[in-house]
């Protein structure tokens, strides 16, 4: 069944998965009256045919169900790739946890979690969630399998400086002083726009381009920060492990930091792992080699089930940072919270500092430091930005460079 609201006030699209009819009816009146586009069905199957009709901003889903329930629809939605999910249960707030939890591994963007009854003024904070992430910068909402971008084309961007690093501000908690930045690539496609790095780092990791992208960024975001002067300011580079493996990679390392005359001390690289958690010897000795020399290791996305708690006993990092998924949820969930402390102790023990992403509030940020975290970075301090833009954010963070 499809309503179409009659006050555009948003226009978002939302499918309503619950077996009750009469509670689906409800959820879908009410995301109407909020001005939303939202049509229910009550089965699983409905949902998934729905889906494959139309796509939806966001999908309300019962996680008690007969037949097929909750988790088992996240499981399958998973695999078509990231959808966002708002989750509502009759359910005690553990068992929402854990559901959150499982959403996620499944690779899938839980916005928020509803208990039942479903109230309208929890729905509207909930869809205004899914409205903040539809606003942020417009990263190229492509279909993988109907774009062709090749590898070819992957290649040619990254020598026709088509792929731009552009720069989030990392912030000292204690005292709110920047301690540097992270380079994050973007793809300026003359026709395509602007494509994110979620969709052509995976491309070019496929292409085996990691290398080529990694030298792209170095180059960049090093000259960036040669350019800012005598600051003890740091740039994180992401660098996929399979990279830092190469035998070669410390020395180019050292040559660009020749080039640019900087000391490893200013370099953390974010290792990053998208495949399975298995570590081969070889790699573990290659990252020590880098800590051995001088660079910074930061271990990336901790808390998305991709970087485990082995990696992070057998590899001497110098940084934790939590990922802004897992990190999201400290404000609203109290065993969030209680893991993100747990997680800063045992960092802390291990001699690591502690980056939270995410921090998308003044309430978030002011959390994160009583957690223990040592750095932030969100949108709520600043967005990634091209190097003029965070060289002029820098001067007017209270003129720390010399002019
Ligand atoms: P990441 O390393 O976890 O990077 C942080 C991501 O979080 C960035 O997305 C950033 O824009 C986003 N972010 C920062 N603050 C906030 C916030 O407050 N709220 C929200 N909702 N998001 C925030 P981005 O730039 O789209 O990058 C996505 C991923 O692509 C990165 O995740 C990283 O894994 C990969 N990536 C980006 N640049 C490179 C690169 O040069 N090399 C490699 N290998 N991977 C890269
Ligand atoms: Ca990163
Ligand atoms: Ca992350």
């Amino acid at each position: 069944m499809t309503y179409t609201a009659s006050s555009n006030v948003d226009g978002q699209s939302v499918l309503v998965l619950d077996d009750d009819s009469a509670v689906a009816e409800i959820i879908t009146a009410m995301a109407i009256s909020l001005g939303a586009q939202a049509r229910f069905v009550c089965c699983a199957d409905d949902f998934f045919r729905e889906l494959d009709q139309a796509t939806a901003d966001v999908v309300i889903i019962d996680l008690q169900m007969p037949g097929r329930d909750g988790l088992e629809v996240m499981r399958e939605l998973g695999t078509r790739g990231p959808v966002q999910v708002i989750l509502t249960s009759g359910c005690d707030s553990r068992v929402l946890e854990t559901a959150r939890h499982s959403a996620r591994i499944n690779g899938l963007d839980v916005v928020s979690v509803l208990p039942k009854p479903v109230r309208r003024t929890a729905l509207l904070a909930a869809l205004k969630a899914v409205q903040v992430q539809n606003d942020s910068p417009k990263t190229a909402p492509i279909d993988f399998g109907s774009l062709a971008i090749t590898a070819e084309m992957i290649k040619e961007a990254l020598t026709n400086g088509q792929i731009r690093a552009h720069f989030q501000p990392k912030l000292r908690l204690r005292d709110h002083e920047p301690c540097g930045f992270e380079a994050l690539a973007r793809w300026e496609h003359p026709e395509m726009g602007m494509i994110s790095p979620g969709v052509f780092v995976p491309l070019a990791s496929m292409a085996e381009l990691d290398r080529e992208l990694c030298e792209v960024m170095l180059d960049q975001s090093l000259s960036f920060l040669a350019e800012l002067g005598d600051t003890d300011l740091c740039m994180a580079v992401n660098v996929p492990m399979r990279v830092c493996a190469e035998p070669a990679f410390p020395a180019l390392l050292d040559g660009y930091l020749q080039r640019f005359d900087l000391t490893p001390a200013r370099l953390i690289l974010e290792i990053t792992e998208a495949g399975p958690v298995e570590m081969a010897q070889g790699e573990i000795d290659a990252l020590t080699r880098l800590r051995m020399r001088g660079y910074s290791l930061s271990i990336d996305d901790f808390g998305t089930g991709v970087s485990s708690l082995e990696r992070l006993v057998r590899i001497p990092f110098n940084e934790l940072k939590i990922d802004r998924y897992f990190a999201r949820d400290i404000s609203t969930s109290p065993g969030a919270a209680k893991l993100v402390r747990n997680l800063v102790r045992i960092a802390k023990s291990m001699d690591m500092s502690v980056t939270i992403e995410g921090v998308e509030d003044a309430a978030m940020m002011q959390l994160s430091r009583e957690l223990g975290c040592d750095i932030g970075q969100g949108f709520h301090i600043a967005r990634p930005m091209p190097a003029e833009m965070a060289r002029t954010w820098l001067i007017e963070q209270a003129g720390r460079l010399p002019v």
